[in-house]
């Protein structure tokens, strides 16, 4: 269910949000428009669905802040029809986003019964994305090249394998270190060759995991 109170916090998480500095109006329109608290499994947390915090989900997985969220989708920079490769799909919160802003979503997610959680929760939402198990480290060769590839785990380097996965001009957003704390580092593909990085700030997420089934 997704009633008048529910539309009233998300109008206010979204003046949260704006207060903290994101200003693209369509990635503000989705946080309004997108029932957040259809993301979390347990009901005991459903008040806190539009507080701007991260919190636990299945697999010892976390759903990313709010304000992560719109900040690595506002870095993102979309264009309806744009090809998206998503790496970490956990809730399908920031999946959800990437849809409703019209982008043709291709999102791995490693854990297996996370996955099949979120496929269904997906579908019954009437949400449109590819979702895989698999290997984000590997992206997603059959479908690549790609516009955006956005990852919401934090990578201990950026996998050359998302690199060269990316279209000529499309941009990589990946945070990245193997601390507590990581950059959220945006690389432009210029050439075939060419990459230019930029370092956004410090966040924190969930380590990208290797070698894990
Ligand atoms: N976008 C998600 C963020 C979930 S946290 C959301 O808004 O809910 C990051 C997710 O990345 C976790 O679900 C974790 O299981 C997944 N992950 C970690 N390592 C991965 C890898 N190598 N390939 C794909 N997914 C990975």
């Amino acid at each position: 269910m997704d009633d008048y109170r529910h539309q009233g916090l998300r109008k206010r998480l979204v003046e949260v949000l704006k207060s903290k500095g994101i200003s693209d109006a369509e990635v503000l329109a989705a946080v309004n428009s997108i029932p957040r608290h259809f993301f979390i499994d347990d009901t005991a947390f459903m008040e806190l669905a539009y507080q701007d915090v991260a919190f636990p989900i299945a697999c010892g997985q976390t759903i990313s802040q709010p304000y992560t969220v719109a900040f690595q989708t506002e870095l993102l920079q979309l264009k309806k029809g744009m090809k998206v490769l998503e790496v970490g799909t956990g809730s399908g919160y920031q999946t959800a986003v990437l849809v409703h802003l019209g982008a043709k979503v291709f999102s791995i997610e490693r854990h297996r019964p996370l996955y099949m959680l979120t496929k269904d929760r997906l579908m019954g939402m009437n949400l449109r994305a590819n979702l895989y198990h698999g290997d984000g480290y590997k992206g997603l060769e059959r479908e690549a090249p790609f516009d955006r590839i956005l990852v919401t785990c934090g990578a201990p380097y950026i996998p050359l394998d998302l690199q060269h996965q990316l279209k000529v001009g499309g941009r990589l957003v990946i945070p990245v270190g193997e601390g507590e704390e990581q950059r959220m580092l945006c690389v432009e593909r210029l050439s075939d060759v060419d990459f230019a990085t930029k370092d956004l700030g410090s966040f924190r997420f969930v380590p990208m995991l290797q070698d894990k089934a």
